[in-house]
């Protein structure tokens, strides 16, 4: 048997910790677990600034990966999008160029990277499918980190058209669980509002949500997410896309996640909107049929079970929980 090694970029972050968790926990052998042989590299930025291709390389160099899950990016929420447009599109830019050439240069057999349902347009037919990318613009707050992501997509078509590579990507929705990033103000919705909530309970201060608490998201645990990435490695040879989310009918609405979040941390007071906040794109509701069509069938932890965990974990950890920064390139 040809040793297999799996290089997960970004694996120190939200997503690669994960499948790391997965990795570690799964049955050796199972439809999830780490195969027979298989030798599996988390790296982190501290093993390599992907945005420089001398570095990338000699990543490639010291591990020789044959496949490659492709993670690593600058990545924050709504308000931290919206305020560096430009590192996000230019560093996204940068790592996913690096990453996917450096990948063909070393005749990696297989990669998958990872997209986002931001990348999608603003203004499309609803549910979102794999189709409907490149089908008009993104939603103006996060243009600079879609079309960064977008590019991937036409990247991976393009290598397999000129070089016959195999590469792919994945489309998740929002993530969350342990390992986040729970900055206050560069965070996702989930762990943001985690640490606030846990902060007014602390401090007996308010609790304040950003926006009219109406907007929808769909949300995925990162441990359901990561066995997702685990079957798309091993069981999807295709260079199209494929959206790894909970079911169209699973949107949440911000005030009912707000609620939710409240019971979690058992907080008791009373919370508030910031109106004066933005609210972003209003829904982006995804379609998994390509994935459950598939795969076959795939149990998602319930909601509010992933998101007790999570904040479990946020208390459990709070010393060394991650505070996200942006630095401009
Ligand atoms: P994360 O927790 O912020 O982790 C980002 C990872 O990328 C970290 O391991 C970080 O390394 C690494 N990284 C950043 N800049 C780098 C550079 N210049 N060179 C090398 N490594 C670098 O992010 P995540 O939430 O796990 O996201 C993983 C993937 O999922 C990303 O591609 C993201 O776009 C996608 N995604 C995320 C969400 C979400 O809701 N979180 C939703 C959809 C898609 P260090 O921490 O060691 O610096
Ligand atoms: P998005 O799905 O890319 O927009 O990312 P987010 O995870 O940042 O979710 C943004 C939505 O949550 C918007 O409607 C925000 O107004 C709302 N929201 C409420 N409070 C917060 C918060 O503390 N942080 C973030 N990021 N969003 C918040």
């Amino acid at each position: 048997m040809s040793e297999k090694i799996v290089l997960v970029t970004g694996g120190t972050g939200l997503v690669g910790q994960a499948i790391k968790h997965i990795i570690d926990t799964e049955p050796e052998g199972s439809r999830f677990g780490k195969q027979p042989g298989e030798k599996w590299i988390f790296a982190g930025s501290a093993e390599g600034d992907l945005k420089d291709i001398t570095q990338t390389r000699a990543l490639f160099e010291k591990y020789k990966p044959t496949q490659v899950i492709h993670l690593a990016a600058i990545v924050g929420g709504l308000f931290k999008n919206m305020k560096y447009k430009l590192t996000f599109l230019r560093d996204n830019f940068l790592i996913n160029d690096n990453v996917l050439h450096v990948s063909y240069e070393f005749k990696v057999k297989k990669v998958i990277s990872c997209l986002s349902t931001c990348v999608f347009p603003d203004k499309v037919e609803y549910p979102l499918d794999e189709n409907k990318i490149h089908s008009g613009p993104p939603h103006d707050s996060n243009f600079g980190y879609a079309h960064a992501k977008r590019m991937v997509d036409v990247q991976n078509h393009a290598y397999k058209e000129e070089f016959g590579c195999n590469f792919t990507s994945a489309i998740p929705t929002n993530v969350f669980g342990p390992h986040d990033n729970f900055d206050l103000e560069d965070s996702h919705v989930i762990p943001g509002l985690i640490h606030k909530c846990y902060l007014a309970k602390k401090n007996n201060t308010p609790f304040v949500v950003a926006g009219t608490g109406k907007p929808l998201r769909q949300f995925i645990y990162s441990y359901d997410l990561a066995k997702l990435f685990i079957w798309m490695l091993k069981e999807y040879d295709d260079v199209e896309p494929v959206i790894l989310s909970v079911g169209e009918d699973e949107e949440v609405s911000i005030k009912d996640l707000a609620d939710s979040i409240v019971k979690a941390v058992g907080f008791k007071g009373q919370y508030n909107f910031d109106t004066s906040r933005a609210d972003g794109q209003f829904r982006k509701p995804a379609s998994n049929k390509k994935l459950l069509n598939l795969i076959g069938g795939f149990e998602f932890t319930p909601f509010n079970e992933a998101l007790d965990q999570t904040v479990k974990w946020f208390v459990d950890n709070y010393d060394k929980a991650r505070i996200g920064q942006v630095k401009s390139s």
